[in-house]
Parts: structure tokens; C-alpha cells; sequence
């Protein structure tokens, strides 16, 4: 009741959830009253948690923040989900995204900007806006996200929140409505970083429902978290000093990293001499892998359905009154990208950069066994700034795109404040190495 009062009272200012799921919420918490009471409560019974609205539920929309989905309603439960609801967990609501998780702001949704809750004016990140502004705003205890390319650890540096973007594989994407199939993954915003792994090892896991998910044992993390870090070797990319990084933001995540080597762990330069390519590579994979997966909105399946004179017809009018600007942008941008004659020299040489940026990494892990930047170049934006410029717009997600690339776990953590607004610590590891990342997150909180 409490967390949906302080909705109910904030909501009119933030814009943090498309649906607020009010009755679903008093439910389960009835339900998790009754566990509790039973004894058989989990460390999730009970708590309330916002899922973004790309996450598949059966108890209220799913609509990507598209005109498309406006009143989609999914007939199951994303994995994800399941796993939460099986656990006792409290849906508040499904909050509020880029259209289709395409952006870095929340201003493409379709249906309205979220607000930073540290400055009304400013964006609070995305795609996983609504989610990493209901958090810090005190709306839900945890929430989930999806990061395509920097999706939950971007917005959570924006809004002084723990995000944790798993690797490539840990966590079933079954039921997450598809961007870029490659590089999409589910992963936890909490205000702790040891809230985050609670709810991390709940969704982590194989699941026959996605070929994709890995058949590893899941550790417990939060058991990771009780130790030091001292003698940890700690990697500094090089090339992570770009041009571009707002120097404020630099000092705080400098002072940061010297607190990381105060608490015992040594720093070792390393060297990520692909990174400069990775924004470009990334803006030719998800794109193509996005054309792809969004060609099965026509209006016949899902969603929206206009209908004219002749099937092409009902295509067009849907797919043209259904997609907004940004998502659009990517179909045309994919489709170019995958058509014959230009397949070779754009998609077939992104594979292979990708390639190579891994390869960076694999050879970075056998020197260290985190590595440390900032989670973006600046602090959050203002409302309307980067609109009218996507190349700017893509440029905030030049430190938490590699990760995806090569499909290892990053994590992202309030380390201070520059121009008033939080800054954020990216620490990056080894595949399947959740438990080192969070171990070293969670020594330096
Ligand atoms: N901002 C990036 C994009 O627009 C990443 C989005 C994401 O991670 N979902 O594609």
C-alpha cells in the first residue's frame, strides 16, 4: 500500500509506469501475507517489483511503448516473470521504455518521457527509463529491465541505481518482446547491490523455453558478496579515456577507482583496441536483427490491425501508423544493411569486428578480472536536447556497448555526483563471472 501510494503521489510528475497494475499488486501481496505467515516466504515474497513493459505478463498489457501493441495483451508470462510470481513477488506496474527499448532516453516512447527523479527536466535514461526511475524514486524496491546495448546500466547510472546487465545467456529471454536477438538480455535495477543479486539469482538459469539460455550451475550471489577484494587485479581500459567524457564526471569515477585500489585490489592498465568500432558495429547488428524480428508486426498476428483493400495495403497503413520515427529508422537501417550487395560489406564485416572487440576482452580477462570505466560519458541529459541528433543520442552508450558485443556481465553503480546529478561505476567481467562483478560492486558500495 505504501509503494502505491507514493505512486499514486509521484506519478503525475515522473511518468515512470505505462500501466500501474493496482489490483494484480493487492493480490499477491494478500498472497505473500499468507506465505509469509506459512512460513514459506522467499527473500522475494512480498516485494514489489516494476517490470518494463517489453516483459510478457498475463495480467496486464504488454506494449513495448508502441502505437503497435497499444492493447496487446500476451496470453503467458514471460520466464522471467513466472519465476518472480512463483516467488511471491508484488507487480506494481510495467514501466515505461524507448518504443521497442530503441533509444537512450525514454523519449521514444510513443506514449510520453519519464522524468529523471533527480531533476524533472532531465531524461532518466532508457531504454529502461521507467524502471531505473521507479526505483530511485522510491515506486518499487526492484525492478527489471532489458540491455541491448547499455539498456538497464546507462539509465541506472542516470538515476543513482544499481544495474546489472547478466551474460549473454544467464537469463532467459523468453517472453521479452525481441529487438536484438544477439544482444538482448533481462537483467535487475535495486537500490543495493545486494538487492540486485537477490533478484539476479531468482530470474538467472536454464530454461527449455530459450535455446539460448546456458545450462550453468546459478551461484548463489548473494553469498559472493561478504568478500574483500583485496588482491583483486582491477583493468583500466585505455582507451575508456575518450574524448568526449564530461571531466566532472571523470574525477568522480577516478576517485572512485582509486577507493577500489584503496580497499586492496591492484589496477592494471589494459588495452580494448576495437572499442572505437563497437558503437558502429553495434548500429549494424541491432538494427539488422531488429528488421528481422519486428517484420512479424503486420497487423495480423498482433496489435494493431488496420484494414484496407488489399493485404500489402493492411501492411502498409499498420506498419506505418503502428512504428514510430527512431523504430522505423532501424527497420530501414537493418534492412539496407541486409540486402544483397551490401550484406558483405556492412553485416558479414560487423560479425567480424564483433569478433575482434570479444577477443579484446578474452585476452583483457586473462591479465584482470574486472575491468572499470564509467558506465557513461556524462550525467543524464536534458529533456529535448538529443532529439534532433541520434548520433549524439548513440554516443551515451559508448561505454556499455562492448559489453554486449561480447556478451559478458556488467554491472553499473552509483559512485557520486557531478553538475548535481549521480555518476556511475561500470565494472565489466567475464562471462558467467556474475559473482566477481557483483563481489567488487558490492565491496566498493
Ligand atoms: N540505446 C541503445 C539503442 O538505442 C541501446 C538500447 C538497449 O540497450 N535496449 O539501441
Amino acid at each position: 500500500e505504501a509503494h502505491l501510494e507514493r505512486i499514486e503521489r509521484l506519478e503525475p510528475h515522473l511518468h515512470a509506469f505505462i500501466t500501474v497494475m493496482a489490483d494484480v499488486a493487492r493480490a499477491q501481496a494478500r498472497e505473500a501475507d499468507r506465505r509469509i505467515a506459512a512460513g514459506e516466504a522467499t527473500a522475494l515474497t512480498g516485494i514489489p517489483v516494476a517490470l518494463k513493459d517489453i516483459l510478457c505478463t498475463v495480467d496486464a498489457p504488454t506494449t513495448a511503448a508502441s502505437k503497435i501493441l497499444r492493447n496487446y495483451q500476451s496470453p503467458y508470462d514471460a520466464t522471467v516473470v513466472r519465476r518472480l510470481r512463483e516467488q511471491g513477488a508484488v507487480f506494481v506496474g510495467k514501466t515505461n521504455t524507448d518504443e521497442f527499448a530503441m533509444g537512450s532516453s525514454t523519449e521514444n516512447s510513443a506514449f510520453f518521457v519519464t522524468r529523471n527523479p533527480w531533476d524533472l527536466n532531465r531524461v532518466p535514461g532508457g531504454s529502461s527509463g521507467g524502471s531505473a526511475a521507479a526505483v530511485a524514486a522510491g515506486e518499487a524496491i526492484l525492478a527489471l529491465g532489458s540491455d541491448t546495448g547499455g539498456s538497464i546500466r546507462q539509465p541506472a547510472g542516470f538515476c543513482g541505481v544499481v544495474g546489472v546487465k547478466p551474460t549473454y545467456g544467464r537469463v532467459s529471454r523468453y517472453g521479452l518482446l525481441a529487438f536484438a536477438s544477439s544482444l538482448d538480455q533481462i537483467g535487475p535495477f535495486a537500490r543495493s547491490v545486494a538487492d540486485a543479486a537477490v533478484l539476479l539469482e531468482a530470474i538467472s538459469g536454464r530454461d527449455p523455453n530459450d535455446s539460448t539460455s546456458v545450462d550453468l550451475p546459478v551461484p548463489s550471489y548473494v553469498d559472493a558478496l561478504g568478500q574483500d577484494i583485496r588482491g583483486m587485479r582491477i583493468g583500466i581500459a585505455r582507451e575508456y579515456q575518450v574524448e568526449g567524457v564530461d571531466p566532472e564526471v571523470e574525477r568522480v569515477v577516478q576517485a572512485a577507482i582509486t577507493e577500489l585500489e584503496r580497499l586492496g585490489a591492484e589496477l592494471v592498465e589494459v588495452s580494448l583496441p576495437h572499442t572505437s568500432y563497437a558503437l558502429a558495429t553495434y548500429y549494424i547488428i541491432a538494427p539488422a536483427e531488429a528488421s528481422a524480428n519486428l517484420a512479424r508486426y503486420d497487423g495480423v498476428k498482433y496489435g494493431l490491425s488496420i484494414q484496407e483493400d488489399t493485404l500489402l495495403e493492411d501492411y502498409l497503413q499498420t506498419r506505418g501508423q503502428g512504428f514510430g520515427p527512431e523504430v522505423k529508422r532501424r527497420i530501414m537501417l537493418g534492412t539496407y544493411a541486409l540486402s544483397s550487395g551490401y550484406y558483405d560489406a556492412y553485416y558479414v564485416k560487423a560479425q567480424k569486428v564483433r569478433t575482434l572487440i570479444k577477443r579484446d576482452f578474452d585476452e583483457a580477462f586473462e591479465k584482470v578480472d574486472v575491468i572499470a570505466g564509467p558506465t557513461s560519458p556524462t550525467v543524464a541529459f536534458g529533456i529535448g536536447e538529443r532529439v534532433d541528433d541520434p548520433i549524439q543520442m548513440y554516443l551515451a552508450d559508448i561505454f556499455t556497448i562492448p559489453a554486449n558485443m561480447a556478451g559478458i556481465p556488467g554491472v553499473a553503480i552509483p559512485c557520486g555526483f557531478a553538475h548535481g546529478m549521480p555518476v556511475s561505476l561500470q565494472l565489466l567481467g567475464r562471462a558467467f563471472d556474475e559473482a566477481t562483478v557483483l563481489r567488487v560492486a558490492h565491496a566498493y558500495e
